[in-house]
């Protein structure tokens, strides 16, 4: 099976009629880079930059981050790289800004910490524009929950850029993203994609949230399913309303990896799916293996579905007959 995958590194991830899903690799430390490369991942749907401010001891600053992005955006030059600003807080704690919450989750986490902070947040996007001509890049904002928040949050990416020009640096405008993985954006995806250029669904986030079981809690994991009906209908509202306004979407969650998430949100109309690298040719062989009205109909009969099991079921049994 793995000789068969990996036959499949330098074919196009297309549906049996041709429709072509973006497949991307999730990546955070450097050590992931090789094995993203190798899993013949189109670019990086989701580079977790929190990971290098998790393993020093103090804040990296502005001349380190730029060495540490370039040396990710060159590596997939020409291939996009989506690199997401800090998403600290939740589960993921720094040792030298110590934050005691009740719920963290439900705290000071993502973006909010960024706006609360903007000397932390400028000095990282200054490092992005600074390593950007490297290569091919997007930038990706965690955990938005309000309009006005993106907005504050764009306010600061122009300031960036006018505080490069000022000391004659080139200043590049880059894509800018939000991730949809708190409910309130659901219900604002039109709003939200308006004021950006593509939209990235956190399923990780948005199911934690959206079925109130936290994402780490071994008591609840039984609860913890992307399947979830209210979850199914949340990303397909996300789906309609961001393509009416002519903005792409792409999933980063776990539920990309899983075959039938990802069958299911390719039959939901998904542009472009960001994994695990070891994940992704499991993934595009199954994409493979199905025509676009399959995952259509299979999306539609899970839209009507009142339990997950039924879903998973009937997906998993489209599977075992292709094979
Ligand atoms: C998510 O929430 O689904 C996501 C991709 O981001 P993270 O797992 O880093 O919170
Ligand atoms: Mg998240």
């Amino acid at each position: 099976l793995t000789e068969r995958l990996g036959a499949l590194r330098d074919e196009p991830a297309v549906t049996l009629d041709g429709r072509s899903i973006t497949l991307y690799a999730n990546t955070g430390l450097l050590a992931d880079l090789d094995p993203a490369l190798r899993s013949g991942a189109e670019g990086i749907g989701l580079y977790r930059t929190e990971l290098p401010f998790l393993t020093r001891d103090r804040f990296p600053g502005e001349a380190e981050q730029v060495r540490i992005y370039r040396q990710v955006f060159e590596t997939f030059a020409p291939r996009p790289v989506t690199i997401r600003t800090l998403d600290i807080g939740g589960d993921k704690l720094l040792p030298y800004l110590p934050v005691h919450e009740d719920n963290p989750f439900l705290g000071w986490r993502g973006l909010r910490l960024s706006l609360d902070h903007p000397e932390i947040f400028l000095t990282q996007l200054r490092a992005i524009l600074r390593a950007a001509p490297a290569g091919n890049v997007r930038l990706l904002l965690p955990m938005v929950t309000t309009v006005e928040e993106l907005d504050e949050a764009l306010g600061l990416i122009e300031r960036a850029r006018k505080e490069l020009a000022a000391l004659g640096e080139s200043a590049p405008e880059l894509p800018v993203g939000a991730m949809i993985e708190v409910p309130s954006a659901v219900f604002q995806t039109a709003a939200i994609a308006r004021r950006v250029n593509f939209l990235s669904i956190g399923t990780n986030d948005l199911t934690q949230y959206l079925l109130a079981v936290d994402r780490n809690n071994a008591r609840v994991a039984g609860l913890f399913d992307s399947l979830h009906p209210a979850v199914l209908h949340a990303i397909g509202t996300v789906v309609a309303e961001a393509h009416a306004e002519g903005r792409p979407v792409s999933v980063c969650g776990e539920m990309a990896a899983d075959p039938v998430g990802a069958l299911l949100l390719v039959g939901m109309g998904v542009d472009e799916l960001s994994m695990s690298a070891g994940a992704l040719l499991r993934i595009k062989w199954v994409l493979r293996s199905f025509s676009t009205a399959q995952t259509r109909e299979l999306a539609e009969l899970a839209r009507n579905d009142e339990c997950t099991r039924t879903t998973r079921e009937r997906v998993e049994e489209a599977l075992l007959e292709a094979g």
